[in-house]
């Protein structure tokens, strides 16, 4: 680190967002440090024209946050619930109604009744035991600071009107905030704030804007004019480099695009190692928009849709109509290669509202997934009766997510049957021959593999989850993060133990979770056997690229050398040194991280 010369040159550390290098001029923006606000008394006399001033402020912000969503680019318009959920913020009569009792009954003004108002709900927010509701106040603390910057007469200083090509430095940039970049003139991002999987974080992989987030002291370390170097593939930022480190960035900016592109001219060819083993290199989604992008990096089907966000999206669960327009739609655009969509997977860090999940002190251990579908018949129905219908019009494989062992399956494959039956009935067509597979991503479906696998057409094993559930991780702790290892020697024993019962019953076995995007378990994947890998479509290509290197006899040789290993880190250091070997420039070029 070069902390102290006289050109004030630093190097920060971050969380690195999206993977690429920029160079340019930093343009500090004050989008969260709130003005410093004053208690004023109001007398009798104005207290009507103070409410009317908030409620002013109400209205315009409500205009605000609806002209963002309208212009949001088409890019990330599957994020516009995150400005749906702050309209809903901004008519609730907790914000609303609390704060002009504040301002009628303690006699005060606006801006300060708000503050007040919003310390209240931070209160109650802090009462709830759910980290995934807990962090929503940061939805709260958005609204009340748009609201307080228009009660303040400040315009905002839009975002949106920022017109020379530079790199935003902000404390925090809320999702709205990042939807009001001009991607054509800002270069890039980089916050004090955020985490990897912040919806800022979403959007700027979504928008593909370089941005570095988590730096704790950007703003403090940056002067508006300052040049800066953001590397969003390390994670670097460097405040007013020397001209050596700007040469040398530049040409790894220019190694970087050069390597992206010769990674992407090979996205459409096949997944076949040196030695002829064909895997299949499918994409996972969480909305009907994502699935161009599938295409585009070369997946070659949909591995994994992951239906729930339809769900958490709007108010109330969406009819069967809804469903099936938007099943079918994945599956027109993708046909003829085939869409494996997962049927609802609420619980867990995600559910909605009108569930009773959210009170639960273990969710992950919960009313999850199929366990919910199983408790819920009709709300289950009505999915797979979509589901059916949209087969009609492709090829989709349906799976169940969270089995745990065969009556849960079998439950719902008798639910299943009984949707056939009145679609039967109803003359209504559906692909009679679906294939239908689950999850595994319970340990003790691991174990029940052999008799699991005689009663479905296909496994997909859910890294994320067996990982959490073997080890005992909680997957979205960041605590217990350092332990979450796809390395462990467990791990890699029950992905193994499937693939076996899998080939046993001449079933087809893939992987879904994160593991199958990430470089360094490739290799393991291949020496192991899976038929198929579904993953992020962004990481498509170098996958793909990879298994064109490796020859599978290697792969293999390897793999018994590993099952030998009996710690994670052993296993990491002897497949971080294999991948140096074949694949020299992807450490360098930010890919082997984890
Ligand atoms: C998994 O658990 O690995 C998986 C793919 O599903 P999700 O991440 O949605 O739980
Ligand atoms: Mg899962």
């Amino acid at each position: 680190m070069k902390m102290d010369s006289v050109t004030a040159q630093k190097e920060l550390r971050g969380i690195p967002v999206y993977p690429d290098i920029v160079i340019g001029k930093a343009h500090l923006v004050d989008r969260s440090k709130a003005k410093i606000l004053y208690q004023c008394f109001v007398n009798e006399a104005q207290l009507n024209r103070e409410v009317e001033r908030f409620e002013e402020a109400l209205r315009s912000v409500e205009a605000q946050f609806i002209s963002l969503k309208n212009k949001m680019p088409d890019m990330v318009k599957d994020q516009a619930f995150i400005l749906d959920s702050h309209l809903m913020i901004l008519k609730d009569s907790m914000l609303r109604d609390s704060t002009i009792n504040k301002i009628l009954e303690e006699k005060i003004n606006a801006e300060w009744a708000l503050k007040k108002t919003l310390e209240e709900i931070r209160g109650v927010f802090e009462q709830i035991d759910d980290d995934y509701i807990s962090k929503r106040i940061s939805d709260v603390e958005n609204v009340t600071d748009r609201l307080l910057r228009t009660l303040s007469g400040d315009s905002g200083h839009s975002l949106s009107d920022i017109n020379q090509r530079v790199i935003i430095v902000a404390h925090d940039l809320s999702p709205a905030d990042t939807t009001e970049l001009n991607t054509a003139k800002v270069m890039g991002f980089i916050t004090d704030v955020g985490g990897k999987t912040s919806h800022t974080a979403i959007m700027a992989q979504a928008l593909e804007i370089p941005a570095v987030v988590g730096l704790e002291h950007a703003t403090a370390f940056v002067q508006d004019g300052d040049l800066l170097i953001v590397d969003g593939t390390s994670g670097v930022v460097v405040i007013n480099p020397e001209d050596s480190d700007i040469i040398l960035y530049q040409e790894r900016k220019l190694q970087l695009q050069k390597y992206r592109s010769s990674i992407a001219r090979m996205s459409h060819l096949p997944a076949e190692t040196p030695d002829g083993h064909r895997i299949a290199i499918t994409a996972n989604i969480e909305f009907l928009e994502e699935v161009t992008a599938a295409k585009d990096y070369g997946g070659e089907g949909i591995g994994l849709y992951r239906t729930e966000f339809l769900y958490l999206r709007g108010k109330g669960f969406p009819e069967e109509e809804e469903l099936f327009e938007d099943y079918r739609e994945v599956v027109e655009i993708m046909r003829p290669a085939p869409v494996s969509i997962r049927t609802l997977d609420l619980g867990g860090d995600k559910f909605a509202s009108e569930t009773s999940m959210s009170n639960e002190n273990n969710p992950a251990l919960g009313l999850r997934a199929i366990r919910f579908c199983l408790r819920e018949p009709e709300i289950f129905k009505v999915q797979l009766r979509a589901i059916l219908r949209a087969s009609a019009f492709g090829s989709i494989r349906l799976m169940f997510p969270m089995i745990s062992g065969l009556q849960e399956l079998l439950d719902a494959k008798i639910i299943l049957d009984e949707v056939k039956e009145d679609l039967n009935q109803e003359h209504i067509p559906y692909d009679n021959a679906m294939e239908v597979g689950i999850m595994v991503e319970i340990p003790s479906a691991v174990t029940m593999a052999e008799v699991l696998a005689r009663h479905v057409d296909f496994f997909s094993i859910g890294t994320n989850d067996l990982i959490q559930y073997a080890l005992a991780i909680d997957r979205v702790n960041e605590h217990v993060a350092y332990m979450y290892q796809p390395f462990h020697p467990a791990i890699l024993r029950m992905i193994r133990q499937v693939v076996v019962a899998g080939r046993n019953a001449g079933i087809p076995v893939s992987l879904c979770g994160e593991m199958a995007g990430d470089p360094l378990c490739i290799s393991i994947l291949l020496g192991i056997g899976l038929d198929a890998l579904s993953m992020n479509a962004r990481a498509i290509p170098l996958i793909k690229k990879m298994v064109r290197a490796i020859p599978m006899e290697q792969a293999r040789a390897d793999l018994e050398k590993i099952m030998l290993l009996n710690t994670a880190k052993e296993v990491r250091t002897f497949i971080l040194q294999q991948t140096r070997g074949i694949f020299p420039e992807l450490e360098e070029k930010g890919y082997l991280l984890n």
